[in-house]
């Protein structure tokens, strides 16, 4: 098939109302001097697609995906750095880096980001263009279905950069979905001295346990209208006693969002340790900042990656010092878009991705 044959077609997913997406094709983008076109091959899915999806596309109809990994197909004139036939993921955030955030370095917290599947066209497509600034290289021995999950990869390490993640630390994570489970992969291959991972769910707790924590704990959810310091503070108590932490952990990260593991998070963290904020929950949650001064506490969030993040995940996943496959659970064609957005929904798995030319 010639080139231009190949994308003459460019199936693409179109969010077209709540719960309903739509593969239509969308002419490819033509491509600029320091571009590169990409026959997009894998795209993970995650939390904040299916609450895209779940919601109502206000003005435009956007391309869904953020997670993608494909094959350089053309490089741009001005390309000297990429080849065709290069295997790359692609980086979702198109930074302005114009703004004060940008210009120093922190362009994950851009004023006017861009960003894939959100508010800029994203990567569920066959076809790509973008710079090609924004495309980090993939040794070929790297799976496509690992390549599928580089973007939430690069998200933990960008949170362990925050961290400071040292080798003597010993470090709770509440909530076991894919972020908890690959900042808890990234405190491994950083050489972490004890993982303790907490989740509702029994079957999560035992999947992280599994994965690499040394310790996991169902946390109890607190129905019985206990007050809610009392009951985080009892349970961290006796959590503390049983597995011997002594005064508490180095490092806390509250990936699950619940307010009832804020509380936790700030109870378990020993003085002077540091406590980051990555799980998304409601819009107001309470904190009890009375311990944090107490116990002089950091505190800090977290969002997207920053420069270098890719580089390094994509070097952790070629050395093997972190396992992405065995996280992914499910693979879907992108014929088969709208049952893998309900699975997703459903919770079910731990990670589901796309193959986008399937
Ligand atoms: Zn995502
Ligand atoms: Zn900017």
């Amino acid at each position: 098939m010639s080139f231009l044959e190949k994308i003459s077609t460019n199936k693409s997913v179109v969010w077209i109302a709540p719960e309903r997406v739509e593969t239509q094709h969308r002419e490819v983008p033509l491509m600029k001097d320091d571009e590169v076109l990409i026959e997009v091959v894998v795209t993970g899915i995650c939390g904040s697609d299916a609450h895209v999806w779940a919601s109502n596309p206000e003005k435009r109809l956007p391309i869904l995906g953020h997670e993608s990994a494909g094959k350089i197909l053309r490089v741009g004139a001005k390309v000297s750095d990429r080849f065709v036939g290069q295997h790359v993921a692609i980086e979702p955030g198109n930074p302005c880096m114009k703004c004060e955030f940008c210009i120093r370095g922190q362009p994950n917290i851009c004023a006017n980001l861009a960003y894939c599947g959100h508010t800029a066209d994203g990567t569920l497509t066959q076809f790509y263009v973008c710079p090609a600034s924004v495309t980090v290289p993939i040794p070929q021995e790297v799976s496509w279905r690992s390549a599928g999950s580089i973007q939430p990869l690069a998200i933990a390490v960008h949170l362990g950069r925050r961290a400071n993640m040292r080798a003597h630390q010993t470090v709770a994570i509440f909530g076991c979905g894919p972020l908890g489970l690959l900042v808890m992969a990234v405190a491994r291959s950083y050489g972490v001295k004890k993982i303790i991972a907490f989740d509702i769910e029994q079957s999560r707790v035992d999947f992280a346990v599994k994965y690499g924590a040394d310790v996991g704990i169902v946390s109890p959810l607190n129905t019985g209208g206990v007050p809610p310091l009392d009951f985080a503070s009892d349970f961290i108590s006796e959590t503390m006693e049983q597995h011997n932490l002594g005064s508490g952990v180095d490092l806390t990260i509250e990936a699950s969002g619940a307010e009832t593991c804020v509380h936790m998070g700030v109870y378990i963290t020993k003085p002077g340790g540091m406590y980051i904020q990555a799980g998304l929950g409601k819009q107001l949650s309470s904190v009890p900042l009375f311990l944090f001064t107490a116990k002089e506490l950091t505190m800090k969030g977290t969002v997207r990656y920053t420069p270098g993040c890719f580089a390094d995940a994509i070097d952790l996943l070629a050395r093997k010092a972190v396992d992405l496959d065995s996280l992914i659970t499910s693979t879907y064609p992108m014929t088969k878009i709208n049952d893998a957005f309900v699975a997703q929904k459903a919770r079910a798995d731990i990670k589901i991705v796309v193959m986008n030319q399937e």
